[in-house]
């Protein structure tokens, strides 16, 4: 058997003549920024995630940009991120000038240890980001009182928690604002680049928007240095089509996982663990292995594919050794980094490709 980490294919044959129509819609219209569709998808994704506003932009990286922009944070600010997640938590805090405080995760769930935030707190201190790291919410009432406390803002990385829930409340509603990206590969994704805002804030909404777009309220008048950063008709009209389908393609991930959770027995495996709180909507299905490259080599001989998110953690890599920081500074998260794989996952999993995942890891 062949079995890939991912793949689009199922999903996009469902939707393909959609897709094909809303090409033909955009492309006569000849409407291609900042018209009805990224309109309509604002209104829709707000709704979807229980939010205010939406506002549409570039790239998942972009949004969290706006974000700090929007909460005026930059050159000599603090803002905290967990010491394990995508790089790109931590470059949005560098583009604006700021320093990125790390902090370790929990082990057992992968995100930020709320314990561990009061310790790395100073003057300079002015946000948390909590990502929602694999599909599973943060622990956000902790981060939310330690933030009352010392008076920061709290922005959600959601990039892979399209969905997600904390307390029967969804990712993106859960902080001051969040960013979601819409790259094709997360759980929501467009056919290129894209991504969002979400607040309840008409104020952050309002200047995350203006920021993006040069930092213009009105057209030729300047209020901001701002970027380009806006989500485009074609990817905002594709992405109404996908998220009418994303619940219903998030069970299945779910139904998926579910199998892998009960059925992967091995002792050289942690599987992961989904807090009480919590709807996981499994971006990525993430186990521990000591002897990892044994692993990933044997799957792969047995045509299973798999992926490490992340083999190198942040404060490691050459981009941040500016910062300073020596092997062994986060333990946790260079455990993670030596440890951690993702199985094969994807909408449209064949029964018999998943039994076969399960029966070769039973059999490592
Ligand atoms: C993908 C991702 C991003 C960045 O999103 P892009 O759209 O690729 O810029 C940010 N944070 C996390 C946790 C991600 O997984």
């Amino acid at each position: 058997m062949n079995i890939p980490f991912s793949t689009f294919t199922p999903m996009h044959n469902e939707i393909k003549a959609d897709m094909q129509a809303c090409f033909e819609r955009v492309y006569d219209k000849s409407w291609f920024i900042d018209g009805e569709e990224c309109c309509q998808f604002e209104k829709e994704f707000a709704e979807y995630c229980e939010t205010e506003y939406c506002v549409g932009c570039g790239n998942g990286l972009e949004g969290l940009y706006l974000l700090l922009r929007a909460f005026d944070i930059g050159e000599g600010d603090e803002v905290i991120v967990p010491s394990n997640t995508f790089i790109a938590t931590a470059l949005a805090i560098s583009y604006t000038g700021a320093t990125p405080v790390f902090v370790e995760p929990e082990l057992k769930t992968y995100n930020i240890n709320p314990d561990e935030i009061e310790k790395v707190i100073t003057k300079q201190t002015k946000a948390i980001i909590a990502v929602h790291l694999y599909g599973q919410c943060a622990d956000m009432d902790p981060i939310l009182g330690i933030a009352k406390k010392y008076d920061l803002k709290v922005i959600e990385d959601a990039a892979q928690s399209h969905g997600a829930t904390y307390k029967g409340k969804k990712a993106g509603s859960l902080g001051h604002a969040a960013a979601f990206s819409f790259y094709p590969g997360k759980n929501l994704g467009c056919l290129g680049d894209g991504g969002c805002i979400t607040t309840n804030d008409p104020e952050i909404a309002g200047k995350a928007r203006a920021i993006g777009n040069y930092g213009s309220d009105q057209k030729y008048h300047h209020i901001y240095k701002g970027i380009n950063s806006r989500l485009d008709e074609l990817q905002a009209g594709f992405l109404r089509i996908k998220l009418q389908e994303l619940d219903r393609w998030t069970k299945e991930r779910q139904r998926i996982s579910q199998r892998y959770l009960n059925e992967i027995k091995n002792s050289k495996i942690t599987l992961p663990s989904v807090d009480d709180k919590n709807i996981h909507v499994w971006h990525i299905f993430p186990i521990l292995i000591e002897k990892r490259e044994d692993f990933k080599n044997y799957l792969q001989e047995n045509g299973i594919r798999t992926v490490i998110h992340y083999p190198l953690a942040i404060h490691l890599q050459e981009a941040y050794e500016d910062l300073g920081y020596k092997k062994g500074a986060y333990p946790i998260a260079e455990k993670i980094a030596r440890r951690e794989l993702s199985l094969p996952l994807y909408y449209g999993m064949e029964e018999d490709e998943i039994d076969y995942v399960i029966e070769m890891i039973n059999r490592f």
